[in-house]
């Protein structure tokens, strides 16, 4: 914590040694794009994108998830999305899995989440509809241990969990309107944390491919 406190304690100073001006930012913002991206430490999307303060407006879920659009259990994250395509009319949106993501494991069975069964609930509720991709802890419920899927799959799976959550983003009633009528488009993305690789789904190959 220590040189967090530090690089913080200095970052206003060494804006102005670098001669950039945020105030510019105090008069709103207008991002480019929602990235909607997994909380997992290695990802870093104004790393591998370039962004700079006030472009990507960004949500981060355990998983990348996006939950279904409904109105009678009111979800941080869907108002997030809302806020988005609202108020600040994004004309893009993309979601970004990752190599080696937690969260796709626990849905391929290979994490023991009974210490958490927030996040076991969390999981369990978006799982629907992915290909492959099943219920979390499904082998530890049964006290079996769970085993690491292999590279291969957990790729494959990831990949597929993506392209879930845009599905699931179309079914949104103001993300369904304007990507009928071209003011939105989506994009799925799949960084690889081990190599700072981007890829990203070709609908025409149904592919992953580097951009
Ligand atoms: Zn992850």
């Amino acid at each position: 914590m220590r040189t967090f406190i530090d690089h913080a304690r200095s970052f206003r100073e060494d804006v102005t040694r670098r001669g950039e001006d945020f105030s510019g930012l105090a008069a709103g913002q207008s991002p480019l794009a929602l990235f909607i991206s997994c909380s997992d430490s290695r990802v870093i999307p104004s790393l591998f994108t370039g962004a700079r303060p006030g472009e990507l407006f960004e949500l981060r879920t355990a998983g990348n998830i996006v939950p279904p659009y409904r109105l009678d259990r009111p979800a941080g994250e869907v108002a997030t999305i809302e806020f988005a395509v609202e108020m600040l009319g994004v004309a893009d949106i993309v979601v970004c899995g990752h190599s080696h993501c937690g969260a796709v494991g626990a849905l391929l069975g290979a994490a023991d989440l009974r210490a958490a069964p927030a996040l076991r609930g969390w999981l369990a509720e978006v799982a629907d509809g992915t290909p492959g991709i099943g219920r979390p802890a499904q082998a530890a419920e049964d006290g079996a241990s769970p085993a690491a899927p292999p590279r291969g799959d957990h790729a494959a799976a990831a990949q597929r969990h993506v392209l879930a959550q845009l599905d699931r983003l179309r079914r949104y009633p103001s993300i369904r309107r304007r990507v009928a009528d071209g003011r939105i488009t989506l994009h799925a993305w799949y960084y690889e944390v081990h190599t700072g690789s981007v890829l990203m789904h070709r609908p025409s190959t149904d592919a992953f491919l580097p951009l």
